[in-house]
């Protein structure tokens, strides 16, 4: 008997911001790839993470949640990003909250049902119902009237159920060959990541508003030897918003940047050198010129 053929195809990643897209691709690549944090906005760009495993390879597509608000144009940048996932992909994945579906999951629903494609229902965050059967209504109600190729739950946070997604996942891919290499994990550059890396720092670090105000540029990416020297600008709108970043002191960049630093060299496996600036551009987010050099640009 011979053994089961490899596939391999391109699974877009679908959902409301905050239900844990990111978490879930990074938990299937194996590696922190896809920044994530408790507040909306944090994933605004498309990225690839790749997962190979012995009897095929997903190419997951992750990407800022479709939302109905388009406030500006880098929230019209982002809704773009994310419906322009569903294009040339196999598969999809609606991945929703656990106990929660909001007027946001329908708008990404329906974006796949537009797409025709088939669609894995993944209901994420079921670490946090002690009781598992507490879920059966839910998933009954949000199934009901909704077509989707199969069903599961999981804890994107704990890795639990996410073999058997691979494993649905794997049989809606055609049978191919390993379209990118073992040891690959996502088609985003070091100085991409490096800049995000910063980024997801200040999402966690800032309070409410600041963080959407906010920006990363890499300005250098070297290697030095063994080591990698990196500088990053922190760009803000208002002058009023720089103290705020760079805290007293200069402590909340310090933070920034040494948290950076460490999620960085354990990503490059390799030591890193980072400075981090803080800079002032009025208005960026709403300045299709400024989207477009800070890396907002399909
Ligand atoms: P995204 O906006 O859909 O990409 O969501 P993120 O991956 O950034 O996650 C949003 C928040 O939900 C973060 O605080 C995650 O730690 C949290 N989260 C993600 N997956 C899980 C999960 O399985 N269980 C729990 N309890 N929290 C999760
Ligand atoms: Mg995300």
């Amino acid at each position: 008997m011979s053994a089961a053929a490899f596939r391999a195809g391109t699974v877009a990643v679908i959902g409301r911001p905050n239900v844990g897209k990111s978490t879930l691709v990074n938990a299937l690549v194996g590696a922190k790839i896809s920044i994530v944090s408790p507040k909306a906005q944090t994933t605004r760009h498309r990225l690839l993470g790749i997962a190979t495993f012995a009897e095929g390879q997903l190419l997951l597509v992750d990407t800022p949640g479709i939302h109905g608000r388009q406030k500006n144009a880098m929230n019209r940048y982002m809704n773009r990003a994310a419906r322009g996932a569903i294009v040339d992909v196999q598969a999809a994945m609606l991945v929703v909250e656990a106990g929660r579906w909001t007027e946001d999951d329908g708008l990404a629903y329906a974006a796949l049902r537009e797409a025709k494609l088939p669609c894995v229902l993944v209901v994420n965050k079921v670490d946090k119902f002690a009781d598992k059967s507490a879920l059966l209504p839910f998933i009954a109600e949000v199934t009901r009237e909704r077509e989707f190729a199969a069903v599961h739950p999981v804890s994107a946070l704990k890795n639990k159920g996410n073999e058997a997604l691979v494993k649905t996942l794997l049989s809606l891919m055609p049978e191919s060959e390993p379209m990118y290499g073992e040891d690959e994990i996502t088609d985003r550059s070091e100085r991409f990541l490096a800049g995000e890396l910063v980024r997801e720092q200040l999402m966690l670090r800032l309070g409410e508003e600041l963080p959407y105000s906010a920006t990363v540029e890499i300005e250098r990416f070297e290697e030095d030897g063994e080591m990698l020297r990196i500088a990053a600008v922190v760009w803000v709108e208002r002058e009023g918003q720089k103290p705020i970043v760079i805290g007293k002191g200069g402590e909340r960049l310090k933070a920034i940047s040494s948290g950076a630093r460490i999620g960085m060299e354990k990503l490059f496996g390799r030591k890193v050198f980072l400075e981090t600036w803080c800079r002032v551009r009025e208005g960026w987010s709403d300045d299709e010129a400024a989207l477009r050099r800070f890396g907002y640009s399909e």
